[in-house]
Formats: structure tokens, sequence, C-alpha cells
């Protein structure tokens, strides 16, 4: 049964995923690797982690300039740009718990032409919070704007997105799929941003 759209229209506090969820995914891992000198059955960050300094340095600086680029070469996912400015034109609160750096989120969301609807401390990185799922991004937010965690709608493209909502008792929101491959974790899915905006953008707000 999908609920009705009043209910998530009503919501006035939206955090979302970047990347795959307002950005279309660009990284591409199999390049990283190649460029790198790290197999394809290894994960990137722990055999970095694993090296000497000196190597180790060097090949996190090669990765921080790369998605440096990645960043500014943003493009925004399908519905992004008109769903977060109807919600900003709404006066809604909206925030950003991504994994990725949070000096590149900001560069991401200036690369999308979104940079004006964020206040900047409400822009999570992987620096600010626990990854998701964890929920402590969800509940550091939602101090910021002094409501209950519960009131929240978190948008995302990932189970972990899906996950991190569910545990702060926020409302699920999956986009950027063509079918929903998470139905115990999402409370909602949509095709992508531009279907969520157009759901919310019908129903009273
Ligand atoms: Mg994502």
């Amino acid at each position: 049964m999908t609920p009705s759209p009043h209910v998530l229209a009503a919501r006035r506090h939206w955090v979302f995923d970047l990347d795959g969820t307002l950005t279309v995914a660009v990284h591409d891992f199999a390049a990283i690797r190649r460029a790198l000198g790290i197999r394809a059955d290894e994960d990137i960050l722990a055999h970095i982690a694993a090296l000497p300094a000196h190597e180790a340095d060097a090949k996190r600086a090669w990765l921080l300039g790369h998605e440096h680029a990645l960043a500014q070469a943003s493009r925004p996912a399908d519905g992004a740009v008109n769903l977060v400015r109807l919600l900003a034109a709404r006066g809604c609160r909206l925030g950003i718990l991504t994994r990725n750096l949070r000096e590149l989120a900001l560069l991401s969301l200036e690369a999308i032409g979104l940079a004006d609807c964020f206040d900047p401390a409400d822009v999570l990185g992987r620096e600010d919070a626990p990854p998701k799922p964890d929920p402590a991004g969800l509940h550091r937010l939602a101090g910021h704007w002094a409501v209950e965690p519960a009131r929240l709608a978190m948008v995302g493209d990932y189970a972990y997105d899906l996950a991190c909502a569910r545990a702060a008792g926020a409302q699920a929101v999956l986009v950027s799929l063509p079918r929903n491959p998470w139905p115990d974790l999402a409370d909602w899915h949509f095709t992508d941003c531009g279907t969520l905006a157009a759901a919310l953008g019908t129903t009273a707000g």
C-alpha cells in the first residue's frame, strides 16, 4: 500500500544523500584501481591504509585530486534541481548527509547550481558524522533544526540511506532506481527526483 503523498508534502525538514541522488554517479572505481595499482577485489581505502606512510600519502593525494575533479564536473540527477528548488521555495530546511568529504560535497552542490539552497552548516560529510547507516548524522541535523529526528525525510539511492532513515524514525525515500530492491527499508519509492517533485508539486505543501 502506498501512503498518500500528503504525508510527505507535509514534511518541512529534508536530508539528501548526494552521489547518485542529487548528482549522477560518476565514480569509475575500476579506473581508480588501475591508476593506483589496486587489485579489483581489494577495498580502495583499506588498501591505502595498509601501505607505508609515504606511499599511502601519495595515493591519498592522487585520490583527493581525482575526486576534486569529479566533484567539479558533477551533473545534476534527473529532476534534482526542480525538487530542491521546490522544497526551498516552500521554506523547508534542507541538509546533505554524504559519505563523501564535506569539501567535495560543497563543490558538487556548487557545480550543479544548488549551493544557495543549503546552509553549509547543514552539509555533513564523512568527517562530520559516523557513516550511514549510522543515524548520527540525522540526529545532528535534527538537533540543528530543533525538531525530532522522526520529523525528517531522508532521500537517497542506496540501502544505507534508507537504513539510516529507519534507525532515526524518519521517512525513508528511495529515488534513482527503476525498481525498489529494499521494500522493507523504503517508506517511499520514486524512479527519480523529478517524479518525487511531481508528487509533492501536486499536493499542497
Ligand atoms: Mg548515493
